[in-house]
């Protein structure tokens, strides 16, 4: 008598098996080899400090940063610490990232510029709150391929393009939210005139050579409200910027 029962766990156990991976090979996209790293990024170096924007989590855990890097930095791209890419510059950390993000605090609908386009990869992350993300990088061959990237990935809302970000985007003007990725040793003017009355701007503000503190600055009737965050570490904002 034991013996069928024997030989049904056996196959219920084959078919359970059978469930759960043949979706897997059969029907659906290789399971991806940096999810665990990922997620593990989430725990240790987001939410493990002061991280605790719902949505920032889950969007940290959401995009693919390896295929923001080069190939051959993929298994570090969820390290704790920036990574270069091409042309001399950086990604930033992911916690930097997260925090910017979190700060911005965006709303669907609201309009966002970002100056230094980089990889893409924070552009990416801002297009998960918003479908208004525009980004400009001086660097013609980095515009270029995050362009490329960022369609590639699916992230074709985002609009690129080549310039020097000092200026903003006067065209899509006025802009809920700024942010600014390069160091800067001031606040290019003409991004808080395209912003809207209430609205902000994030910038590692400081010296460019070593190190800057990420200020936040919020444009209000009475003149511009400006709060010291923290201390950073970003590449120099270059163009017009180094004239003034
Ligand atoms: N946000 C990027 C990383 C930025 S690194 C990412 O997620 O990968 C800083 C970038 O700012 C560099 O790519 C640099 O070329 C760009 N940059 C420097 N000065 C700039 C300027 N004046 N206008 C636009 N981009 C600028």
């Amino acid at each position: 008598m034991a013996r069928p029962r024997a030989h049904l766990a056996a196959i219920l156990g084959f078919i359970s098996v059978i469930a759960v991976y043949l979706p897997h090979t059969a029907f659906c996209e290789p399971p991806d080899p940096h999810a665990a790293a990922r997620w593990l990024m989430v725990l240790d170096q987001l939410k493990a400090r002061d991280i605790t924007h719902p949505k920032v989590l889950k969007v940290m855990g959401t995009v693919s940063r390896h295929l923001f890097v080069r190939p051959w930095l993929a298994s570090l791209a969820y390290a704790d610490h920036p990574l270069p890419i091409e042309e001399g510059q950086t990604i930033s950390q992911p916690y930097i990232v997260a925090l910017m993000t979190q700060i911005l605090d965006i709303q669907p609908g609201e309009k966002v510029l970002e100056i230094g386009t980089g990889s893409g990869y924070q552009a990416a992350v801002l297009s998960y709150f918003t479908d208004h993300v525009w980004s400009i990088e001086i660097r013609k061959t980095l515009a270029k391929s995050a362009a490329k990237r960022l369609k590639d990935l699916g992230y074709g809302k985002i609009k690129v393009k080549c310039g020097d970000g000092y200026f903003g985007w006067p065209e899509y003007a006025p802009f809920d939210a700024a942010i600014v990725t390069a160091a800067a040793n001031h606040v290019p003017p003409l991004l808080m005139d395209q912003l809207k009355m209430g609205g902000r701007l994030l910038i590692p503000l400081g010296n460019t050579a070593y190190y800057q503190t990420l200020t936040k600055v919020t444009k209000t009737p009475k003149g511009n409200e400006v709060q010291h965050l923290l201390g950073v570490a970003f590449v120099p904002m270059v163009g017009k910027i180094l004239e003034d």
